[in-house]
């Protein structure tokens, strides 16, 4: 038996997010999610999407001291619909790992040597490498024998050009301490901007997309050809857009500012632009369904924020329409850009003269599928094309491990 079967798994700091794939047809086996893991009570939400039982969302709260008491209880679940992962079926588990640095543009399987590059990344990715690190270390000690495939967020933007990745720094430094920009979400913009491709009935290579990954965390992407040419996060997710609770762009001489004025520590004001800042920051709220309901009550406080966050992803869509030259789509995804119609229309009212509309009623529609949502006499092709990131890593080191068998 060929085997055919992809586990995803995104391993947070406190959390463990799974789905188990076919990939003959793609279909979802089963998916779940662990939080609070290492907290006094954790809890494992298990769905079978198969059988007498599919749908029916399992949730157990217990405690789960680490990744690996949490994976072992995900094993369970799945062996108990019939799934479980010492199946001669699982031909691989794919990763999400965060940061890839320079070095891993295209998905990988771990090695010992692997392990340690990623490993080494951990300065330039302290929040995440480290639970990815652990998560894969995890699923190694349970599956010994199988392919373990790391799919890297910041591959998709290895083809930046120099011009476009490197800060404006003294060149030593920036190289002596790995600092230029590395971009996130990347395979989120590469699916979407494939996908959109495919939506025009042409081949990624012969089109230009501005992609728009809208979620708690935010970024844009400039894709030329179906290569990355230019992206709005930098060395960490931090920069570019207004994010649910990130700043994105800022004057780098607001942090000194806040160490001599407000005697601030580097990490009060990494907590303060990660955590407390973006949509958050300016109206206590980064939920977008809550925020327009906000406005439409006349809350200004709400009415502000709105107007920030499209603000800065109009300059955005300005600049990579620049930076392409030409533009054949602009394509919303993720939470925010799948479904709040009201930031679509917002994003684009105003930018007629680079080729922008939306048709209201095709912005209104909501589906789960890809769709056009601009004239047919717009220039541009603005769509909506839902993100499906463990799909994306599945296909990924599916593929990796059939090219090596
Ligand atoms: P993500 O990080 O892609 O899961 O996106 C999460 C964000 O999507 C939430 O914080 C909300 O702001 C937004 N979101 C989710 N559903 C909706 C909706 N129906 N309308 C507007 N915004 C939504």
């Amino acid at each position: 038996m060929t085997p055919t079967r992809i586990l995803v798994l995104n391993s947070g700091s406190s959390s463990l997010k799974y789905q188990l794939l076919d990939m003959r047809d793609h279909s979802r086996l089963a998916l779940g999610l662990v939080e609070k893991i290492g907290e006094q009570t954790s809890a494992l939400t298990h769905t079978p999407l198969l059988g007498e039982d599919a749908g029916k969302k399992r949730v157990h709260e217990t405690r789960f001291a680490d990744h690996d008491e949490a994976l072992q209880a995900v094993a369970l679940e799945l062996a108990a619909d019939g799934l479980g992962l010492d199946s001669p079926e699982l031909a691989a588990i794919g990763h999400r790992v965060v940061h890839g640095g320079l070095r891993f543009s295209a998905p990988t399987v771990v090695t010992d040597e692997v392990l340690a590059e990623i490993e080494r990344l951990v300065p330039v990715a302290p929040l995440h490498n480290p639970a990815n690190i652990t998560g894969i270390k995890t699923a190694q000690a349970l599956r010994p024998d199988l392919p373990q495939v790391a799919v890297f967020d910041t591959a998709f933007h290895t083809t930046m050009p120099e011009y476009a990745a490197r800060y404006a720094i003294d060149v030593e430094t920036a190289d002596a301490h790995r600092i230029r920009r590395y971009g996130f979400h990347g395979t989120s913009h590469a699916f979407v901007s494939r996908r959109t491709a495919a939506l025009l009935g042409k081949d990624p290579s012969e089109v230009n997309v501005i992609v728009l990954h809208l979620g708690n965390g935010a970024s844009a992407s400039a894709v030329a050809g179906g290569r990355c040419v230019d992206t709005s996060m930098g060395l960490t997710p931090l920069e570019g857009l207004v994010m649910g609770t990130r700043s994105g762009d800022l004057d780098p001489a607001v942090i000194f500012h806040l160490e001599r004025v407000a005697g601030m520590s580097s990490e009060e004001i990494d907590t303060l632009l990660n955590k407390k800042s973006g949509l958050v920051g300016l109206c206590g709220e980064n939920d977008m369904r809550e925020i327009r309901r906000r406005i439409d009550e006349g809350d200004k406080q709400a009415e502000l924020a709105f107007e920030i966050y499209i603000h800065r992803l109009k300059k955005y869509i300005g600049a990579y329409s620049a930076v392409l030259g030409k533009v054949d789509a602009v394509a919303f995804t993720a939470g925010v850009g799948e479904n709040a119609a009201p930031v679509r229309e917002a994003a684009v009212t105003g930018l007629e003269e680079l080729g922008l509309a939306v048709d209201a009623t095709l912005n209104s529609v909501r589906s789960d599928e890809p769709r056009i949502i601009s004239p047919e006499y717009a220039r541009v092709a603005v769509a909506v094309v839902p993100t499906d990131e463990e799909l994306e890593i599945a296909h990924q080191a599916y593929d990796l491990v059939r090219e090596s068998d």
